[in-house]
């Protein structure tokens, strides 16, 4: 049993803000799996305060710092979080294995007002491309049935629209079973 990124992140950050030396970080590490492995566990974090390592207002802003790294799964939508080096396009999702969102999720503020600005945008311009970068903000903030209504008005705004079925094919099929067919015909 190991610990997961959001422990690596978490340890990462405060070793090197807050000069923890790495002993006490494998103590708390060791402590964790311990707990854990006895069904009484006890959030990482905790475990730092308990310690005296960390005071609870040294913990919350590695906890802000450590979202910067943090990644969404495009397949189940958890988070893993990026360590030193690591790139969302070189990892996979800790959770499932799926491929990362690139994006920063300590972000999802900004484009919960983009998908806004643009769903308002295209349902004036009624324009398909408009809906489509609308849904893939969407996805993104794991709003799936968001994401579903805006290509589907995309679609029967402009029937076959390329960049709709792409973006369907890619991240919705299961949805869209009319579309999925309609790929393995023309194959
Ligand atoms: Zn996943």
């Amino acid at each position: 049993m190991v610990v997961n990124s959001a422990h690596m992140s978490f340890s990462l950050i405060a070793m090197k803000e807050h000069k923890i030396a790495p002993e006490l970080v494998k103590e708390v590490q060791d402590d964790f799996l311990r707990r854990k492995r006895v069904g009484y566990p006890l959030p990482f974090t905790s475990l730092f305060i308990k310690l005296g390592a960390l005071n609870h207002s040294e913990v919350a802003g590695v906890l802000r710092r450590r979202e910067v790294m943090a990644r969404r799964c495009r397949e189940c939508f958890r988070k893993t979080y990026l360590l030193p080096t690591e790139r969302s396009s070189e990892i996979q999702c800790e959770h499932c294995f799926g491929p990362l969102w690139s994006g920063r999720i300590d972000e999802d503020s900004k484009r919960l007002q983009n998908l806004e600005l643009l769903s308002r945008r295209a349902r004036k311009e009624s324009k398909p491309s408009l809906y489509v970068m609308a849904a893939r903000i969407a996805l993104e903030l794991n709003r799936v049935d968001e994401a579903r209504r805006l290509l589907s008005t995309a679609l029967h705004s402009k029937p076959g629209y390329k960049p709709a079925q792409n973006l369907i094919e890619e991240y919705l099929p299961r949805f869209f079973p009319i579309y999925q067919n309609q790929y393995r015909n023309t194959g």
